[in-house]
């Protein structure tokens, strides 16, 4: 068993930064989490913490249920794969890769041998064995760091941004790659990276951090459906969601710019769970349509640019002094100055809390507790 769980970690540095704090993750033995957020958050340090190339302030560590704090780096049995590859460059492709085993066990030569020989042929690298790492591509030589981390078989491998020096084509590419070898190790593994579109597609389950603080930590749906908060709302999903400043009367959301009638059930459960009637309705690009008149369910804009993504467009909008994105697949027949309406299903709006942040509406808690039509006849 290799899991990996942290509690009450925190970590602060000697100027007096606190990069970490309260940080806690039970992270299943073969479980692939990314860690994600913006540059600052303290990514990097949650997972150097977990190495052991940073000491820990407060809190603990555990690998496989021992814990970790005073083990030294090298005794931790977890491989580190590093956004800038760490390769030897004096040393052929084979050495690189076998260096770290011939220091750190008592394996003979020959089963190290055939340990780099399959984590080779695993990685596609099988005829580069005898090159030195100037002599190869950027997707070659990420191709030797982790084959080098697989060559380990460690309890873990530990990601920090590897795939961020890569061009966006072999980035995607490589994203598969890297998916496929970790389901078919099941080697648990921690990736840390600043690109949520990364985070999205490639994990079991995925951490957000902001200032050191952990926002969320869910399933890619789960963050994209129920986001926790304001903060975890605008980081997941490209391009963000919208946010538009609306007070709830009676059961309207009335802003400056938009007006929205929800269902008399949906207006209790936003009373009940948030500290005022000031509140932030957030609505994804992608979950907004066009419609024929938006009454008292939707908004008025101006169409300001008109952007052709492929078979996607990214239409930006004013309304009033707001400004919002709306994404539509296929032909738009709208040109840039057109007013037009804009409304959004009440199963797809985000409903927060502006003095908290927090996330004080899902639809689906107010779905599966409403009464059915059955219990209602019975009542
Ligand atoms: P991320 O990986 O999310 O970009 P880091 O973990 O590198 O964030 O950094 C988190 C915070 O800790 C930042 O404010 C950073 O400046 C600070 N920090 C990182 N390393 C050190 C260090 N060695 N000494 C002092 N402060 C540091």
């Amino acid at each position: 068993m290799s899991g990996i769980r942290l509690d009450g970690v925190k970590k602060q540095y000697d100027g007096g930064i606190v990069a970490v704090d309260g940080f806690d993750l039970d992270i299943q033995d073969g479980e692939f989490i990314t860690i994600v957020g913006p540059s600052g958050s303290g990514k990097s340090t949650v997972l150097r913490m977990i190495a052991g190339l940073e000491s820990i302030t407060d809190g603990s560590i555990s690998i496989g249920g021992q814990q970790i704090n005073d083990v030294k780096p090298q005794d931790r049995d977890i491989a580190m794969v590093f956004q800038n590859y760490a390769l030897y460059p004096h040393m052929s492709v084979e050495k690189n890769m076998s260096y770290g085993l011939k220091l750190n066990s008592d394996k003979a030569d020959e089963a190290i041998e055939n340990r780099v020989r399959e984590a080779a042929e695993m990685m596609g690298i099988e005829d580069q064995l005898d090159k030195k790492p100037s002599e190869l591509s950027g997707g070659q030589q990420q191709r030797v760091a982790t084959g080098r981390a697989i060559v380990r078989d460690p309890a873990a491998f530990l990601m920090d941004e590897p795939l961020s020096n890569l061009d966006a084509k072999l980035r995607s590419h490589m994203r598969t790659e890297l998916q496929r070898i970790q389901e078919e190790l099941e080697t648990t593994t921690v990736y840390v990276t600043h690109d949520q579109e990364e985070a999205m597609t490639m994990s079991d389950r995925v951490v957000i951090l902001n200032h050191g603080e952990v926002q969320q930590v869910g399933t890619p749906r789960e963050v994209f459906t129920e986001p926790k908060n304001t903060f975890v709302a605008e980081f997941i999903g490209s391009p963000s969601m919208n946010f538009f400043d609306v007070r709830l009367e009676d059961s309207t959301l009335v802003g400056r710019d938009v007006t929205y009638s929800v269902s008399r059930p949906l207006a209790e459960r936003i009373l009940e769970r948030s500290t005022s009637d000031d509140l932030i309705l957030g609505i994804r690009p992608e979950h907004m349509t066009f419609a024929e008149t938006t009454h008292d369910n939707g908004i008025d804009a101006v169409l300001e640019v008109r952007e052709p993504v492929g078979d996607d467009n990214y239409l930006y909008l004013r309304s009033g002094d707001t400004e919002f994105t709306m994404r539509v697949l296929g032909q738009v027949e709208y040109e840039e100055g057109d007013t037009l309406q804009v409304s959004f299903d009440e199963s797809d709006i985000h409903v927060f809390d502006r003095a908290t942040g927090e996330n004080v509406f899902v639809y689906q808690d107010v779905v599966s507790t409403a009464p059915t039509s059955d219990t209602k006849q019975d009542a």
